[in-house]
């Protein structure tokens, strides 16, 4: 209802228009504390007898100062034709009654602005009613000492509105309020305050009176809005927390990162990740995954030292934020606390046990970018260096390691085509045994000649494939190929020769990896004792202590286990005894210090052969060293100065030529 046309009004008054509207409505002179007209329903509202009596009842004893001066607000806003639409509680001979108050102007003849009020009770409203939205009005002095308030604040207040400082709870919002009303301006919020049931959140608006100057005083009006609020905070909430872990989750972490750079306070960023997770999702189902995951998590929340916040960045990636005040030298030993820390054995089922490593990136703000997302990326690309340089490790961000990001995207993208269209290739390099002259083994070596990449390296193959969760699909295609391979190997060389075959460390504790192999074998005719199985020894390792390890269960399947690069890892030799393979390769680092002190490689020998070990030299590049291997007693060789890794048809032509040329001698 619009009061711009009083006369039209007032004709309408006089008929009794408005006696036959359910509303209630009525015009209020503030200034004097007067009703001065209502319809039916109002009288209804209002307990009156008769009009007459309304007009004539006095309603300044039974208004507080705040309401008071609330209206006065209100008077204001009229002015400048504004409405308000408020739930109010009236108290009309001591009844209490609540109405949905919408508020407008009405001019009285002498100028002055009354309120042309239409209220509708709860029961007009049906459900959009709500209990808490009746408006609370409270007066301060301008120390915040409490003045008065109306019926519905002081029942809801009472014991904790002696001020505002006791209202308000938050010191630094209570401090913005007064500023803001300081400066004659408005102050509207949501603001938790203290109620006699506990905090709950109101939308708080303060004004300040200015009629009086010598009197001043601050009004405050309340909506409750604490259902609300707290629904939306929860939503808030969710909204930047990851429901696995309770983490904070990539939008949270954004949040908190855009935060500290707008303080500008130094700080550093870890980015974890896990070493082949997807090989423990795949081979040990996802709810195990899931324990990981959360176990990790909770690792991290009990990490101190100047963390800042964690977050769950994706799947199997944690990004750790630590303050960098007074750090240098800490970065190194809080990554090394975090190695050590998240690398200790995972329970899960109650009572299996497992190992997983993790991969650390490290940036810093401001030092390696004042930008959080670069930071992020960088960190990312930190962390795959950490994954390059052999897993299990972290790394100091450096300039331009973005780029070896670009080209894992790139070498999974090839990898996943190569994949499916079968571009992939198997070369086989031939080992010795010199004692008989005859090649004892073929090791399988993969081999991808792309397109646009060129040569990539097996290793870097196998570090991509681990990385984006494809290394199982990769190998099982590698082991087929092998051993489908093998007795075409077998006629065009020697029929005794065996196949060995790398597997990734990641891969290995697949529990379906030996279930395959021993299926391949049947396929294809192949005696288990044909297959050979190259594992690093820090893959062999990393279960040994487990009950039911993984290389158990390739050795009590009948398939050989052989030791690879021997002597690159930093336990080797008193954890030798603990592996049940039968093999070891010897690094070829040990090869090429070989002519300098043949001593080291011997007594290598003399150690592996002690414990029950055949041994084997890899890297053997000239006649010299082979020479020498042989001399130390060492007869089974692997390298180029014996073979090159070849693709089947270079044996396959080697064999015709062979063939050929004896033919032609004879
Ligand atoms: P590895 O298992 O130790 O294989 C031996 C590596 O040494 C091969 O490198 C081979 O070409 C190279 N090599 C052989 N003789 C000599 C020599 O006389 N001098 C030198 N400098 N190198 C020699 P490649 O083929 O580049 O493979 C590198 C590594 O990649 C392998 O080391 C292995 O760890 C991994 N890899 C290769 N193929 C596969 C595969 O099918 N599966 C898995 N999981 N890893 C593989
Ligand atoms: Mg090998
Ligand atoms: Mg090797």
């Amino acid at each position: 209802m619009k009061n711009n046309n009083n006369r039209t009004l007032e004709a309408s008054f006089q008929q009794g228009v408005f006696d036959k509207l359910l509303s209630a409505i009525w015009i209020y002179d503030i200034d004097h504390y007067h009703i001065y007209w209502a319809n039916q329903a109002a009288l209804k509202m209002w307990q009156a007898d008769s009009l007459e009596e309304l007009i004539n009842r006095d309603f300044k004893p039974g208004t507080s100062d705040a309401v008071q001066h609330t209206l006065r607000n209100y008077q204001k806003e009229f002015e400048q034709q504004k409405t308000i639409s408020r739930m109010w509680q009236y108290n009309p001979k001591g009844v209490k009654k609540e109405a949905f108050c919408q508020m407008s102007s009405f001019k009285f003849d002498d100028g002055r602005i009354g309120l042309l009020c239409e209220a509708l009770e709860p029961h007009l409203l049906g459900n959009s009613f709500n209990q808490n939205s009746v408006v609370l009005l409270s007066n301060y002095d301008l120390m915040g000492n409490f003045i008065s308030g109306n019926p519905p604040f002081v029942q809801k207040f009472s014991s904790c509105c002696q001020n505002l400082q006791k209202l308000i709870i938050d010191d630094q919002l209570r401090e913005s309020l007064l500023m803001t009303i300081g400066s004659n301006e408005r102050f509207e919020m949501d603001v938790q305050v203290r109620t006699n049931a506990g905090p709950c959140w109101y939308r708080l608006i303060a004004d300040i009176s200015s009629e009086d100057t010598l009197h001043r005083t601050i009004s405050v009006q309340q909506f409750d809005i604490n259902e609300r609020k707290l629904l939306e905070l929860t939503f808030a909430k969710e909204a930047i927390t990851d429901s696995l872990t309770g983490l904070l989750n990539r939008r949270g972490l954004d949040r908190e990162l855009q935060k500290l750079s707008i303080q500008n306070e130094p700080f550093l960023i870890f980015y974890i990740d896990l070493d082949g997770f997807k090989m423990i999702n795949d081979s040990l189902g996802h709810q195990v995954g899931d324990v990981i995951l959360k176990a990790m998590a909770q690792r991290l929340l009990e990490i101190n030292d100047g963390k800042l916040f964690v977050c769950r960045y994706g799947g199997d990636e944690f990004i750790l934020v630590s303050s960098a005040k007074n750090i240098v030298t800490q970065a190194s030993t809080f990554a090394d606390k975090l190695m050590s820390n998240l690398n200790e054995p995972y329970l899960f089922d109650g009572t299996q046990s497992l190992l997983v490593s993790v991969s650390i990136g490290i940036t810093r703000y401001p030092e390696d970018g004042d930008d959080v997302s670069k930071l992020i990326l960088r960190a990312d690309a930190a962390m795959y260096s950490a994954k390059k340089k052999g897993k299990k490790r972290w790394v100091n961000y450096i300039q331009g390691m973005e780029s070896g990001l670009q080209r894992q995207n790139e070498i999974a993208q090839r990898l996943f085509k190569a994949l499916k269209h079968s571009n992939l290739m198997l070369y086989y390099q031939p080992i010795y045994n010199l004692e008989l002259n005859e090649i004892d083994s073929f090791e399988a070596l993969l081999r991808l000649n792309d397109q646009e990449l060129g040569w990539v390296s097996p290793e870097e193959i196998v570090s991509v494939a681990e990385e984006v969760g494809i290394i199982a699909e990769l190998e099982y295609w590698i082991i087929e190929r092998a051993i489908s391979d093998l007795s075409s190997l077998r006629q065009l060389t020697t029929d005794k020769a065996m196949m060995a075959i790398n597997i990734s460390g990641i891969h290995f504790s697949d529990p379906k990896l030996v279930p395959y192999i021993l299926g391949l074998l049947e396929k294809y005719k192949v005696s288990k004792d044909s297959i050979i199985v190259e594992l690093t020894e820090s893959a062999l390792l990393s279960d040994i202590d487990i009950h039911d390890n993984s290389a158990l269960r390739f050795t009590e399947a009948g398939i050989t286990l052989s030791i690879d690069d021997f002597g690159t890892g930093f336990s080797s030799l008193a954890y030798l005894h603990k592996i049940p393979a039968s093999i070891v390769k010897i690094d070829r680092s040990f090869t090429q210090r070989l002519e300098e002190d043949p001593s080291l490689i011997s007594s290598i020998y003399q150690l592996i052969k002690s414990q029950g070990f055949k041994a084997l030299v890899e890297g053997v590049e000239t006649d010299q060293q082979s020479r020498l291997l042989k001399e130390l007693g060492i007869s089974l060789q692997q390298g180029y100065g014996l073979g090159f890794p070849q693709a089947l048809s270079f044996y396959a032509n080697q064999f015709k030529w062979e063939k050929e040329t004896q033919r032609a001698l004879t």
